[in-house]
């Protein structure tokens, strides 16, 4: 027997309301243990929950019939009065009924999609939607809740099982029919490596996914005292990182989250780059020498008091000089270069523009970037490589087996095979309640 579950589906009690969530063959029995009848489905119905004689709240029940259900089981939801008394009440009397016990984290959404109700790049994407930060990040949960990957990786697999139940034809093929069956394998060819190279294209623009996803990363470097805190912090809008007239005092990199017009970006904050004999001093320079080599953009700073412009290196992330302490001198600049003063404020309304225009270039806000999690990249990849070798396969045994791996691995985006590995990673992700 498949035990019921319950948990707290909304935010930390005290609250104005709070939902707690019951899925199981046992949900409804539950319900009219609590409220002493069961109210009409799908309809939210106002009831008197009660324990033997005491009155746990008021509330509105719904219930909603498996398999029709966001689990597939049936399932109902509380909604109560927020209080921390409420809620233990509720879930105390709930836990206490046969077969009732309280929830794991991502036991709902894992049983939606044991129950077919989502397909694991849903799941995935219902994850990156409850941590979503910024809009880019809520539209690309959005589009993977909505099932537009699963749909894309489905529509590729059936592509290969066509190519696959020809290729299986083509062992059929007489000996007479050696020239039919070269004029096939020639347009087969074609077809797969023209599929192939789609493949590359997509995989190619997944790092943009992955930035809109994780956010971008932006490094802030220049010696010591330029004012690298002083900007993060005003950038930020809060006072992350310490700011002193004492050199050195940034050790190891900070980094603050901030977003750019609808877009996650993590602002780091370096140690100043100098010649030093203090070893931690040193450490956090090679931190910092080391952040900025991977970060998207480079912000390097000069300042009044330091005007020295550090030389960017060519292959190295996009750059953006900035010259700070514009209250105490402004000399000439190079071209595409920003003065700013983090004291007066002055410049800093330009550089949040320019940071905004560069992040949305960088990520072309608005064109949908499918690929955004590491899975779903080596799943196309895997098959972008099987569709290679079914291409330049001598032997259409050889093809078919080469169409088949990559079927495979588009099923596995859908969560249909090969997944049981990933499972757990994924729904570790989760809250209770969800
Ligand atoms: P960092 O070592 O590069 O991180 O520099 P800090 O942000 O710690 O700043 C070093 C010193 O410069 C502090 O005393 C700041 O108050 C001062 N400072 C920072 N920005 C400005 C500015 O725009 N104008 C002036 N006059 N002083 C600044």
């Amino acid at each position: 027997m498949i035990d019921t579950i319950a948990a707290l589906a909304s935010g930390r009690p005290p609250a104005a309301l709070a939902v707690i969530r019951l899925s199981g063959p046992a949900a409804f029995a539950a319900v009219a243990a609590l409220a002493g009848r069961l109210p009409p489905p799908r309809r939210l119905s106002l009831c008197r929950l009660r324990q033997g004689e005491a009155t746990l709240d008021e509330a509105l029940v719904a219930i909603f019939p498996g398999p029709a259900s966001a689990s597939g089981e049936d399932l109902a939801e509380f909604h109560l009065h927020g209080g921390t008394a409420v809620v233990a009440g509720v879930l105390a009397a709930l836990t206490a009924l046969h077969g009732v016990r309280l929830a794991e984290p991502g036991e709902y959404t894992r049983r939606a999609f044991a129950n077919g109700r989502m397909n694991l790049s849903q799941v995935e994407g219902l994850a990156d939607l409850v941590n979503a930060e910024t809009a880019s990040q809520r539209d690309q949960a959005l589009a993977l809740v909505g099932g537009a990957l699963g749909r894309l990786a489905d529509g590729w697999r059936e592509r290969c099982l066509m190519l696959l139940a020809e290729a299986e034809a083509g062992l059929d093929f007489a000996e007479d029919e050696a020239d039919v069956a070269e004029r096939l394998d020639e347009a087969a060819r074609h077809q797969l490596l023209a599929m192939a190279d789609e493949l590359a294209s997509l995989i190619a623009d997944s790092a943009r996914a992955g930035r809109i996803r994780d956010g971008l990363s932006i490094a802030v470097t220049g010696p010591p005292n330029v004012g690298k805190s002083s900007i993060v912090n005003a950038l930020s809008m809060r006072d992350a990182a310490i700011v002193t007239p004492i050199a050195g005092t940034t050790r190891d990199a900070i980094e603050v989250p901030i977003d750019l017009g609808g877009i996650a970006a993590q602002l780091i904050d370096t140690a100043g780059l100098r010649d030093t004999d203090d070893p931690v001093e040193a450490e956090g320079i090679a931190r910092a020498r080391r952040r900025a080599a991977s970060a998207d953009l480079v912000i390097s700073m000069a300042s009044a008091d330091a005007p020295e412009w550090p030389s960017p290196a060519a292959d190295g992330p996009a750059h953006l000089l900035l010259f700070n302490k514009c209250d105490i001198a402004s000399p000439p600049l190079p071209a595409g270069a920003l003065a700013v003063s983090a004291t007066t404020g002055a410049g800093l309304p330009a550089l949040r523009d320019w940071l905004g225009n560069w992040a949305r270039s960088v990520t072309r806000l608005g064109e949908p970037a499918l690929l955004s999690h590491a899975r779903h990249r080596a799943a196309f990849a895997d098959a972008e490589a099987a569709l290679r070798n079914a291409a330049h396969a001598p032997e259409p045994v050889l093809r078919a087996e080469s169409l088949r791996t990559a079927a495979h691995a588009f099923g596995r985006i859908a969560g249909r095979i090969g997944i049981d590995d990933v499972l757990d990673r994924i729904f570790s992700r989760f809250c209770i309640g969800k």
